[in-house]
C-alpha cells in the first residue's frame, strides 16, 4: 500500500491545485505527511511540505495558489525510513538543487549507496532512503554530462528495491522524468496536450482517460505535450496510449487493486505488464 501515492503535472494550467486534488484522490491509501515541488518556467523549484493531513499542505499553499508554475510533482508519504516529519517528507532535492524528486517504495541498499555518496562529499539532511536515491541520480547526472535519462538508468542499475520516481532537473524546465520498478505509475495525456502522472488511475480520471502504462524498469519523459519512453540502455521504446473504459465511481471505490483483479476490464493486459 505504501507504494501508491505520487502524482505530477506538466501543461498549460497551474500545477499545484491539480497536484493537491490528485493527492486527495489517493488519500484513502494512508500517509503521514505530504509535499509538492512546483516550478514556474525556469525559476528555482519551490518545495512545500507539511506533516500530517493533506489539508495542512493545502492551507500552507492557499490551495496551491501560493506556488505558481505549470510543472510540478506531489507526494504523500508512508514513512518506511525515518520518522514522519517535515524534513523526511518528500520531495527531496540534491545539494545544489540539480535534481528534485519524490519516491514511493523502499531502497533496500540505501546504506551502501549513502556510504558511497558520503565519500563523494554529499550531505544528508533526512533519514530517508529516498534522499539517497535522489542524490545518487545527481551523482550520475554530473558524471554523465547532465543527461537525465543516463543519470536515472545508471542509478536504477545500482538501486536494489522498489520504486516509482517522479523527478525534475534544474536544467530541464517544463520536463518531468519518471521511472518505476515493482511500484505502479501511469501517465495520462489529455486532449489539450496536458500530461498527468499518478500511481493510480483515479487520481487523474477527472482530466483524462488516455493513459500510458510504464513497464518495469522503464523511464518516461514528459515534455512539450509528449511522453517518450526509454529502456535501461537509454533507447527509445514505442508505447501506445490506452483508453480507460471503467467509470470513475468504480475506480475510486475499488482503486487499482480492483482493476487488476478484474480480468474483464480492458486495461487488464496492460496491468500485467506492470509487474
Ligand atoms: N521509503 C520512502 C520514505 O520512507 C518512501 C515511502 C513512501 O512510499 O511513501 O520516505
Amino acid at each position: 500500500m505504501y507504494q501508491r501515492r505520487t502524482c505530477g503535472y506538466v501543461g498549460s494550467k497551474q500545477a499545484a491545485p491539480i497536484l493537491l486534488e490528485s493527492l486527495a484522490k489517493l488519500e484513502y491509501r494512508g500517509y503521514d505527511s505530504a509535499g509538492l515541488a512546483v516550478r514556474d518556467g525556469d525559476k528555482d523549484f519551490v518545495i512545500v511540505k507539511a506533516k500530517g493531513r493533506l489539508s495542512r499542505l493545502a492551507r500552507k499553499t492557499d490551495g496551491g495558489n501560493a506556488i505558481p508554475g505549470t510543472c510540478g510533482i506531489g507526494h504523500t508519504r508512508w514513512a518506511t525510513h525515518g520518522e514522519p516529519s517535515e524534513t523526511n517528507a518528500h520531495p527531496h532535492m540534491s545539494d545544489d538543487g540539480n535534481v528534485v524528486g519524490v519516491h514511493n517504495g523502499i531502497i533496500e541498499n540505501y546504506q551502501e549507496l549513502k556510504a558511497k555518496l558520503l565519500r563523494h562529499n554529499y550531505k544528508f539532511y533526512s533519514d530517508t532512503d529516498t534522499e539517497v536515491a535522489i542524490k545518487l541520480i545527481d551523482y550520475y547526472y554530473k558524471k554523465y554530462e547532465h543527461t537525465p535519462v543516463d543519470a536515472i538508468n545508471h542509478a536504477m542499475v545500482r538501486i536494489r528495491g522498489t520504486y516509482a520516481f517522479a523527478l525534475m532537473f534544474k536544467s530541464y524546465p517544463g520536463e518531468i522524468y519518471v521511472a518505476r520498478k515493482d511500484a505502479p505509475m501511469i501517465i495520462g495525456k489529455a486532449k489539450d496536450g496536458d500530461l498527468y502522472l499518478a500511481s493510480d488511475v483515479p487520481a487523474i480520471l477527472k482530466y483524462t482517460r488516455d493513459v500510458y502504462y510504464i513497464g518495469q524498469m522503464e523511464i518516461g519523459r514528459l515534455a512539450n505535450g509528449e511522453v517518450t519512453f526509454f529502456n535501461l540502455d537509454g533507447d527509445v521504446i514505442e508505447k501506445k496510449l490506452t483508453t480507460v473504459e471503467w467509470d470513475a465511481a468504480s475506480a475510486e471505490k475499488g482503486g487499482f487493486e480492483h482493476f487488476m483483479m478484474n480480468k474483464g476490464s480492458p486495461g487488464y493486459a496492460q496491468c500485467l505488464h506492470q509487474g
